[in-house]
């Protein structure tokens, strides 16, 4: 989870017209029910006391074919100033990032006195990679950004508003890049966001972004991925249409496997860099599996039938006497959790790595417990449940050599079970 770059008009409002293009007239795709908010988390043995539930229900604009949460809840209700704000970063994450940096040399003629800036920086992982070669600027809300301070990639903690925006180009002066890596879903007043990242790039600036795919999320049934931090699922098309309405144009976009499936874009002022066949090569593979009516009710039919054969996979496996251990305690696990209804009599605990402050509270909306990923190797329950399936590549070899001895459920997009003695993952 990040620290949003803004916290918005500090108010939940309910969705009338389109998050970007204002159109009325959003329809309805999908309602996984009233969720609670992902970081409320109470401690382990408190009384269970009454709890806001939000409408978690999708939506999708005729006009700019958005999609898009119906609900926005206060941020501060999302993002309590409490809750420690911690980013772990996978190997999938890092490696995407390193990507990313080659890719940015063979694209684009970078100088060594060329300026990055990093918006919703992190912990400086992404701009570790351009920092040995160029000048570069961290900019996060959360106080993870003073790690990258640590180590010396300098980072400046606030939100990205018109101030750290221009204090950064009175400082540094104009942007070369600006990287943008999953914050764009996440923020209320994201045209504000785009002019303010406009301000701070250089005539012939690039404007890189990341986001979660909604194309990836529905052909993998990521309904996971649904809760109120997303207020926005992208498709190149309405991404592209976004940004053109502050200026920029796509030149080059690109799917990566980052989140279970995102996409990379390249966007700068018009005539600056010739389009890559990649851009009308994705919004053609767009409009052929185009996510209008008939496709989006399919998706929702298919979401349904997962939850029930999750449900039917666990009650063969309670009826056998097995013991089923969540692994992972990410916000995508609160949907999955709520929407399939398991509770703990299903789920005995979720399990996180030691440190992580989830430890020690239950999962939003249950009485299930977080507890330390130590307690697998020594309970070794017959199932351990991926709550991060989207790299359940990565995870399992991990947990095996660790000492687990079970078998795996990945729960999506069809849920199936992995034997502990099967050498691949698929
Ligand atoms: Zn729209």
């Amino acid at each position: 989870m990040k620290t949003p770059l803004t916290l918005g008009t500090g108010s939940s409002a309910v969705v009338k017209s389109c998050q970007v293009c204002k159109s009325p007239g959003l329809e309805n795709v999908l309602f996984l029910g009233y969720l609670p908010p992902v970081n409320t988390m109470p401690a382990i043995g408190s009384t269970p006391h009454e709890q806001p539930g939000y409408p978690a229900q999708l939506l999708r604009c005729p006009c700019c074919q958005l999609i898009q949460l119906g609900l926005i809840v206060d941020p501060r209700v999302l993002f309590p100033p409490e809750y420690p704000y911690t980013s772990g970063t996978t190997k999938i994450l890092r490696e995407n990032f390193a990507e990313l940096y080659r890719e940015c040399r063979s694209l684009l003629p970078l100088k060594p006195d060329d300026l990055v800036v990093d918006i919703g920086a992190n912990d400086g992982t992404l701009l570790s990679n351009f920092a040995p070669h160029h000048r570069v600027q961290g900019i996060e809300p959360a106080n993870v950004g003073n790690l990258a301070n640590q180590r010396d990639i300098p980072t400046l903690i606030s939100f990205f508003n018109a101030e750290a925006a221009t204090k950064v180009r009175a400082e540094k002066g104009a942007a070369k890049i600006i990287t943008a890596t999953n914050v764009f879903a996440h923020i209320e007043d994201v045209h504000a966001v785009v002019d303010n990242l406009t301000s701070l790039l250089a005539p012939d600036g690039v404007f890189v972004s990341e986001s979660h795919y909604v194309h990836s999320l529905v052909e993998t049934l990521q309904y996971d991925t649904i809760y109120h931090e997303h207020l926005r699922y992208y498709s190149l098309h309405s991404l592209k249409y976004l940004l053109e309405m502050h200026g920029l144009t796509v030149f080059h976009a690109k799917r990566i496997p980052t989140h279970g499936g995102s996409i990379r874009v390249y966007a700068a002022r018009p005539g600056q860099y010739p389009a890559q066949a990649s851009v009308a090569a994705m919004l053609l593979e767009e409009k052929r599996s185009a996510l209008n009516g008939a496709r989006l009710a399919e998706f929702k039919r298919q979401v349904a039938l997962s939850k029930m054969q999750l449900q039917s996979l666990a009650l063969d496996i309670k009826q056998r006497g097995g013991r089923i251990y969540g692994i992972g305690a990410p916000s995508r696990a609160s949907t999955l959790i709520n929407y399939v209804g398991l509770d703990d009599a299903i789920l005995g605990c979720v399990l996180e790595v030691g440190g992580s402050h989830k430890v020690g509270k239950y999962i939003p909306g249950t009485l299930i417990p977080v507890l330390e990923e130590s307690r697998l190797f020594a309970d070794q329950p017959e199932y351990a449940l991926l709550l991060s399936w989207h790299i359940a590549d990565e995870l399992i070899p991990k947990l095996k050599q660790k000492g687990f001895r079970g078998d795996f459920i990945v729960p999506l997009p069809t849920p199936r079970i992995i034997k502990a003695d099967s050498s691949t993952t698929n």
